[in-house]
């Protein structure tokens, strides 16, 4: 029986562990390992934030989307889904409410939008940068090319988000139609980072037909790209696509995940996502508590909150930005953290 423990001892010292190893991790762990894991990544990122937590207001400002991806709720194809845009003004008026509530990030998320040209990006990032200079800008809009990647970047654009999803081939097309490419979506995180950005990957725990072959490679791949930011969260399914009848995620495997993250890549931000807060009402704050560092409450408007639902009975889509901000602070609180007016920027090791 290989010793666990020792396993997580070796991946604390060097930061990662052989593929071999982590297969044997990840199919062979305990309760009491997890809680091991979870102790030593508390403490890391104490070491490295103390009690702090970061915020993300995020603002999903368009739930149209030219892909099709098989485990995504606003996919192309679902005709169910109302779509919409925010105007400028919706957007400028989130962020308004967003740095008066004490947010120095704003996420800009969205489908991949035909509708939005580049000039049209850059307009809206100069117009958030301009008008909040002290901010951090963090997009969340898909592949593009280099050259848009570059002009968002000089528009003012300090972050990208970009799931890689699965590192592996045969995975990837099992959760994503033939338009779309591992290769493709490795290289934008390529020239992402070349460029200059702080760049965040991450993928979906449990998604269908995961093995815990794949996550060792999602590990190994974050570890060589090695971004500023990792989002995971358990897969959960949305009742209109073509994996309405596939299992959740685990809870758990998240956590440990979120766990072993922390302890490859000690000065990374991860968030404790709204996923986790969907599959267990204390989800995030136990993603705190395994080693997580960031919240991302939603700043959009509470009329098209329901619309940008990737998942079923995702939380927080009826309450006012001022309410999730003021809940997460008492969450946060209640675990002996504190959530942090800041732009909470990745700081690299010396
Ligand atoms: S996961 Fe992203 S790219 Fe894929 S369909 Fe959903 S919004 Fe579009």
């Amino acid at each position: 029986m290989p010793n666990m423990k020792s396993l997580i001892d070796t991946l604390e010292i060097k930061g990662t562990l052989s593929k071999e190893e982590f297969v044997e991790l990840l199919s062979g762990y305990t309760e009491e390992d997890t809680e091991y894991a979870r102790e030593k990544a508390a403490k890391t990122a104490n070491q490295y934030f103390d009690n702090k937590v970061y915020t993300r207001g995020l603002i999903e400002f368009t739930n149209y989307c030219k892909n099709d991806c098989y485990y995504c709720g606003i996919r192309r194809s679902n005709t169910n889904v109302v779509r919409y845009r925010l105007s400028d003004e919706d957007i400028l008026s989130c962020c308004e409410q967003g740095y008066e509530l004490g947010f120095r990030t704003f996420v800009l998320q969205g489908g991949e939008d035909l509708r939005y040209s580049d000039e049209d990006m850059i307009r809206i990032i100069s117009s958030i940068k301009k008008n909040y200079p002290d901010c951090a800008l963090t997009l969340s809009i898909g592949e593009k090319s280099y050259d848009s990647y570059l002009a968002f970047y000089k528009a003012g654009a300090d972050r990208y988000l970009l799931r890689h999803e699965t590192a592996n081939e045969e995975h990837y097309r099992k959760l994503h139609p033939a338009s779309l490419s591992l290769q493709v979506r490795k290289q934008c995180l390529r020239d992402l980072k070349a460029i200059g950005y702080q760049v965040g990957t991450g993928f979906m725990v449990g998604s269908p037909y995961q093995t815990a072959d794949n996550l060792a490679e999602d590990l190994l791949f974050i570890k060589e790209l090695s971004p500023a930011m990792v989002g995971i969260g358990p897969y959960l399914p949305h009742h209109d696509t073509p994996f309405a009848e596939e299992k959740q995620g685990s809870m758990e495997l998240t956590l440990f995940l979120i766990s072993i993250l922390r302890l490859m890549i000690p000065n990374a931000l991860i968030p404790a996502t709204t996923a986790l807060g969907t599959i267990h009402p204390l989800g995030r704050e136990k993603g705190i508590m395994s080693g997580a560092n960031v919240v991302m409450p939603n700043l959009s408007p509470v009329s098209v909150r329901k619309q940008y639902e990737l998942y079923d009975n995702k939380i927080c889509t009826g309450e006012e930005a001022a309410e999730c901000r003021f809940c997460l602070q008492n969450r946060m609180h209640q675990i002996g953290y504190e959530i942090v007016t800041a732009r909470g920027d990745f700081v690299p090791l010396q």
